[in-house]
């Protein structure tokens, strides 16, 4: 017999928020859903290590879909799939609506670029008979992090002709690797003195490329030149090459299940591809929405969001602004009515790290997708903060759609900060939020999710563009 309940359990039940557990909530049929979604997540982030694979998977991926090149002035139809490819290093894919861009457009926008160890220009240089690359960090990284451990090289070189080498080594089993070294313990003792911010300098982040000379005693430098060799006979390219290149250094190894029950995935760069692939997915998959769907691929986050493949950049606009102009309508109306999920991850709470976070408010693991209001940083300085009626508007599809969310802030209060793209959609007059999985170790060469988590932002991705 079902024990009654008492006055104070059916008020708590009433008038209590409760957060859900992902794991306790789902049966075994969704569960089921959760690894497969991951299973294509982890391929995606494999092939994908920079704003540049990313963009050239997903092209390749989607084309094979049906999405044609966006035309300007092309008339097109509910259902209709296009896409934009902003330099090879940002994206736009867009499903046409039924209802005119004037009623607004749906917008998921997550970035693709991920901190990483960039070349400088002239990068190759020897000391003491061994070869490196000079490096400059990109994005907000711990610079002690990456030294120790095995790095793949990656990216583009535009040769004197104008032709293009694209790069791609130390991934493969087959390939060497490359590796920032660190000082042995036995002789640290004035290193491990210093400040964390000072253990490892910028300077000394220089990738150990090589130690074989080239046998000739005429000439200096000759592990230099040895390497300089091989890179021509590899890939036809000569110092002056690396002047008009963009070649990284990132982790080499690869996505991989963790704990004894799987439920989490380790891997580099999970900040933001974890959320692109929900975006993407969900963009692939919705047929003809009521709204327009604007799907944003972004570069040059993790760096501030300039350039011109960086959501301060007017490509999106110019976009929507090319949909508007071909129904007719001016781009401010357009903009005015629209949304978007600025799709970017938070911080998990770490048990290790209890200080950093008020418990209450904070992102949890396998507790869904977090929706976070507000970032920023010192008594919200620098950020879009949603309004209360744009929370009530997702919130409300969520629930509908069986989404399991929590809430979230970047850290306690003036414990540090951060932001997102919100800031940059919101200042064209979008109502806008961020949404995305909770990572523990965020921008460390290996990052953790729960698969629970990004099944939950597809979920969520999902029911904004059918909504
Ligand atoms: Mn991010
Ligand atoms: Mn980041």
């Amino acid at each position: 017999m079902e024990k009654k309940k008492t006055a104070g359990e059916l008020l708590q039940e009433k008038l209590l928020y409760k957060q859900k557990d992902a794991a306790v909530v789902l049966d075994e049929k969704e569960m089921k859903k959760v690894f497969d979604f991951n299973k294509g997540y982890k391929k995606f982030i494999d092939a994908g290590k920079t704003e540049y694979e990313v963009v050239d998977y997903t092209v390749e991926y989607i084309k094979s879909l049906g999405y044609k090149e966006y035309e300007f002035g092309k008339k097109y139809n509910a259902g209709d799939k296009v896409y934009v490819n902003n330099r090879n290093k940002s994206l736009i894919m867009t499903t046409f609506g039924t209802l005119p861009v004037s009623e607004g457009v749906y917008i998921a926008a997550s970035h693709i670029d991920s901190p990483r160890l960039d070349l400088k220009p002239r990068p190759l240089y020897e000391d003491k008979e061994l070869a490196y690359f000079k490096t400059h960090y990109y994005g907000g990284i711990k610079k002690y992090q990456w030294t120790a451990m095995p790095l793949s090289l990656h990216g583009v070189v535009y040769k004197a002709d104008g032709s293009v080498v694209k790069v791609r080594i130390g991934d493969d089993k087959a390939d060497p690797v490359f590796c920032v070294t660190d000082l042995l313990p036995h002789l640290a003792s004035d290193q491990m003195s210093k400040n964390a911010m000072q253990i490892i300098s910028g300077e000394q982040l220089n990738i150990l490329i090589g130690s074989y000379p080239f046998k000739d005693d005429k000439v200096s430098e000759k592990v230099k030149l040895n390497i300089a060799n091989i890179l021509f006979e590899k890939y036809g390219i000569v110092e002056s090459d690396f002047l008009s290149a963009e070649l990284t250094a990132v982790p080499a190894f690869e996505a991989r299940d963790i704990g004894f029950d799987r439920s989490m995935i380790g891997a580099y760069g999970h900040d933001d591809r974890v959320c692109a692939y929900p975006i993407l997915m969900s963009e692939v998959e919705v047929k003809a929405p009521k709204h327009t769907t604007v799907t944003v691929f972004a570069d040059k986050e993790e760096v501030g969001s300039d350039g011109t493949t960086g959501m301060a950049s007017m490509f999106f606009i110019d976009f929507i602004e090319d949909l508007a102009e071909s129904q007719g309508v001016a781009l401010r109306h357009v903009l005015a009515k629209s949304k978007c999920l600025s799709s970017d991850v938070n911080a998990a709470v770490d048990p290790n790290f209890p200080d950093v976070i008020e418990k209450n408010n904070a992102a949890y693991i396998n507790k869904g997708v977090v929706l976070t209001k507000y970032t920023g940083s010192r008594g919200k300085s620098g950020t879009n903060d949603a309004t209360a009626e744009t929370v009530s508007f997702f919130r409300n599809i969520f629930d509908e759609a069986g989404v399991i969310w929590q809430t979230g802030e970047l850290g306690k209060v003036d414990q540090g900060g951060g932001g997102t793209v919100a800031k940059y959609v919101s200042a064209h007059n979008i109502d806008t939020i961020d949404l995305g999985v909770p990572v523990l170790s965020m921008h460390a060469p290996f990052e953790v999710v729960s698969k629970t988590d990004v099944y939950m932002t597809y979920k969520a991705i999902s029911a904004f563009y059918n909504n």
